[in-house]
């Protein structure tokens, strides 16, 4: 029977992150990935600047930077929507990453499986690295309940049932986790009230900024890709998708034409439905992340609505952070489960907080009401305006660090702008972000 040191269900962005970490720690690894094909669904593709740090950490930044597309700001723009449909923009709010003090101070735009293959090509370079595609986890084999010590489980690869034997075991198969019902975790799960539609089609080749667009009733997110391409979303009620699917393409070229008109000989390449891709939201959240010798890491522990563009980076923090405790504790010899616990430590408060402010933005856009419009416009402008308000949003959804809001921040949220100090700002904000200290509280030890 083969061993492995820590065996991987899942080969998606998470699962390669971890990986690839585990690797370069000389820890023997193996990925169990069912799909052999690149994925042909729609996943993340903004990488938030917390991602690109720790892919600094791993050497492979160049290559990411270089497949990438920067996003310094993102664009955002109220409309007013008449009777007759008739738009015309009423409200600009831009938000900037560059007000950040770090290493990235930017998000990048990178097409799912690019990301991926770099990941993975750099992992292949590892002797420790094993990866078996394709290959599907089926059960665990040898459970001690008692312990919650899984030490064997089967795996269909080539038609074949193999079982292999691992130290610690990790579940990154996204939403449907079956090492997550193996450790009995139960979800909480929110569902919303309302779809989106996603597609990409080319772009001029000056089309550089991320734009989105809301009006009391609608709402498009257009994120420009590398190789003169554009990630379009729109927001839709559920239902819509069939309905508009037997309109004919018009349904979504037209609508996404009246609010940008640039693009109008762009989005028209769609060729058909068949391209455009239906997204239904879904945050879950569980109490435990590690049990015995198992864990669980990216949407198989958190899935959050895509609004703020947090899943993808989740997981490939969550990757980092599991891949580096692991990777000490190899080194250490000290292999107890229990210093598992670390990481569920570090990363649930992070994606619980990342969860909720995902949360709160896709509530922003729930309700077709012009005074639901209006309150959002108020906040929004709010945010934009106040050096502090602002500046904690863009830190909270780097990832690279988290400021807490506080009461004072009422205050700053209804009072003039002019209340900004910026010695306090300054200092405050430093502590604010992650060092390896908080990253990585086992190496001090
Ligand atoms: C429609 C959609 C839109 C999204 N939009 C965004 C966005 O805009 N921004 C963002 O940051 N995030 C977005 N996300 C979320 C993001 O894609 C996920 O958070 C991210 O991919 C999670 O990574 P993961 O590695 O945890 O899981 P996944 O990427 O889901 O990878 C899991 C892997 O496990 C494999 N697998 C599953 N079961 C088994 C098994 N039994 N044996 C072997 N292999 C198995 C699967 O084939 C898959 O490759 C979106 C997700 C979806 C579904």
């Amino acid at each position: 029977m083969e061993k492995f040191e820590v065996a991987i269900i899942g080969g998606g962005v998470g699962g390669l992150t971890l990986a690839l970490r585990l690797a370069q720690n000389n820890v023997k690894v193996l990925v169990i990935e069912r799909d052999q094909n690149p994925g042909k669904i729609y996943k993340g593709e903004l990488l938030q600047p917390k991602s690109l740090y720790h892919f600094k950490e791993m050497g492979i930044e160049e290559k990411i930077v270089d497949g990438s597309l920067a996003l310094p700001t993102i664009h955002t723009y109220e409309l007013k929507q008449n009777m007759r449909g008739t738009i015309e923009k009423s409200m600009y709010i831009p938000l900037h990453y560059d007000r950040l003090k770090t290493t990235f101070p930017e998000a990048r735009m990178i097409p799912h499986e690019r990301l991926k293959n770099i990941i993975l090509e750099e992992a292949k370079s590892y002797e420790k690295f094993h990866y078996w595609n394709p290959a599907v986890f089926q059960r665990f084999t040898k459970v001690d309940e008692k312990r919650s010590q899984f030490s064997r489980a089967s795996i269909k690869k080539n038609k074949e049932e193999i079982e292999i034997e691992a130290d610690f075991f990790v579940g990154a198969e996204g939403r449907t986790s079956i090492i997550r019902k193996a450790m009995k975790q139960n979800l909480v799960t929110t569902q919303y009230n309302h779809h989106f539609l996603t597609v990409t089609f080319p772009r001029p080749e000056n089309y550089l900024e991320a734009r989105m667009y809301a009006s009391h009733k609608s709402f498009i997110g257009i994120f420009p890709l590398p190789d003169n391409e554009v990630r379009c979303v729109m927001l839709i009620k559920p239902g819509d998708y069939n309905k508009m699917k037997k309109e004919g393409m018009s349904a979504f070229t037209e609508p996404f034409i009246k609010f940008e008109p640039e693009l109008k000989d762009y989005v028209t390449q769609i060729e058909s439905w068949k391209k455009i891709q239906l997204m239904v939201p879904i945050r879950h959240n569980i109490h435990e992340y590690v049990k015995g010798n198992a864990a669980i890491i990216g949407d198989a522990a958190h899935a959050v609505h895509p609004m703020a563009g947090e899943g993808m980076n989740l997981a490939i923090q969550d990757g980092a952070i599991l891949g580096d405790l692991l990777g000490w504790m190899y080194e250490k010899n000290n292999l107890n489960p229990k210093n598992l616990k670390m990481f569920e430590k570090v990363r649930k408060k992070r994606a619980d907080r990342l969860s909720l402010l995902s949360h709160f933005s896709a509530l922003g856009y729930a309700w077709p009401f012009r005074w639901y419009q209006f309150g959002r416009m108020f906040a929004l402008k709010r945010f934009e305006r106040h050096p502090i308000l602002h500046y904690k949003h863009m830190l909270n959804i780097s990832g690279v660090g988290w400021w807490a809001y506080t009461p004072m921040d009422v205050l700053r949220f209804f009072g003039p702008s002019s209340m900004y100090i910026k010695p306090i700002f300054n200092k405050r904000s430093k502590r604010a972000i992650f060092t390896d200290e908080d990253d990585y509280p086992w190496r001090t030890k």
